[in-house]
């Protein structure tokens, strides 16, 4: 009997997830609030040192692969098509970035009776952090994908990537989760879709920075230009037409999945759908209703969990593989 050097690994990062679970524990929300800036870099630390190490295992183990291949039977495939904002990230990164005042508001505890200095220094720790990044995407909104490419690498190594990890993706088991999720969706020979009222350039550096991958076409205002960092959008094609195309009869797509926290473009396509249309179409959302699997997706709250990942693998007959991310 002997270790592998990913055994070894395992077991290292069940002990670095075990101590990082005990620091969350040991601090309760307002001393975690208080003392952030020194929450943040232990929590960073951890992920930083985890996320390197799987992703340094999945590269030289290559377990999965991003490549779309059909599942034997040469069945055609389904689209799943996902919101972004609070379905794939776990608090709101368009209000992060561009309407930072309403991110706190609506995604930092708001405890009356906690002292103001403290608030203040996570409100202006996290300000710099979302303004360094608009300034970050509006200035590279024209750069080659690879100077993009080796900035964002760049930018993975400072506290930024940390903040971004921690509060908008929920934490490295959350976001290898989903990776593995997506990865899964892939493997099996179906596409992977993200539709957005944001801006695609947002969602791009997002999905770069976070190394999200198997992601075929992002659908949001995507024909945009930065002026004084502050994107002019131009025309995009809205979600509930998006998938109203990808359910035409000439479709290659035998299902449209669509995972959104905010029902509205689905009730939308409710009334725009014809009967043959919506034999293919299927809306995972928190409210019973016509074509919807009910799923636990609030408006707004914390985005996609392992409880809702699970429920959208089993109801589509696919083995789910994401319990080796919860490692
Ligand atoms: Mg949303």
């Amino acid at each position: 009997m002997f270790c592998t050097s990913t055994s070894i690994s395992n077991i290292l990062i069940n002990v670095f997830y075990e101590s990082r679970e005990n620091i969350i524990r040991s601090l309760n929300r307002s001393v975690l609030v208080t003392h952030l800036h020194v929450t943040i870099t232990l929590i960073y630390s951890f992920d930083l040192y985890v996320s390197n190490m799987v992703y340094m295992l999945n590269a030289n183990n290559q377990t999965v692969s991003s490549t779309a291949t059909l599942p034997v039977g040469g069945q055609h495939p389904k689209i799943f098509v996902f919101d972004f904002d609070c379905t794939l990230t776990y608090s709101h990164w368009y209000s992060f970035i561009h309407n930072y005042d309403n991110w706190t508001t609506q995604f930092l505890p708001q405890n009356p009776s906690q002292k103001p200095k403290p608030e203040q220094t996570i409100v202006n720790n996290l300000r710099k952090v979302s303004t360094y990044l608009l300034k970050f995407i509006a200035h590279n909104s024209r750069a080659s994908a690879q100077t993009l490419k080796s900035k964002i690498a760049r930018l993975r190594n400072t506290p930024i990537y940390g903040a971004v990890l921690t509060y908008i993706m929920g934490g490295t088991q959350r976001r290898n989760v989903i990776n593995t999720f997506i990865e899964t969706l892939v493997k099996n020979g179906h596409e992977v879709a993200i539709a957005s009222r944001g801006y695609q350039k947002d969602i791009v550096v997002f999905l770069a920075l976070m190394r999200i991958k198997g992601i075929s076409k992002i659908n949001a205002q995507h024909d945009c230009v930065y002026e004084n960092n502050v994107p002019i959008a131009r025309k995009y094609t809205n979600k509930e037409d998006l998938i109203k195309n990808l359910l035409m009869s000439q479709s290659k797509y035998t299902t449209v999945c669509y995972i959104d926290d905010d029902p509205t473009e689905h009730n939308k396509l409710l009334t725009m759908l014809n009967e043959k249309e919506l034999t293919r179409y299927k809306y995972y959302g928190a409210k019973e209703g016509s074509n919807t699997i009910v799923i636990d997706l609030e408006t707004n709250g914390s985005g996609l969990t392992k409880e809702v990942i699970d429920t959208i693998l089993e109801d589509n007959n696919i083995e789910n593989l994401t319990n080796k991310a919860m490692l």
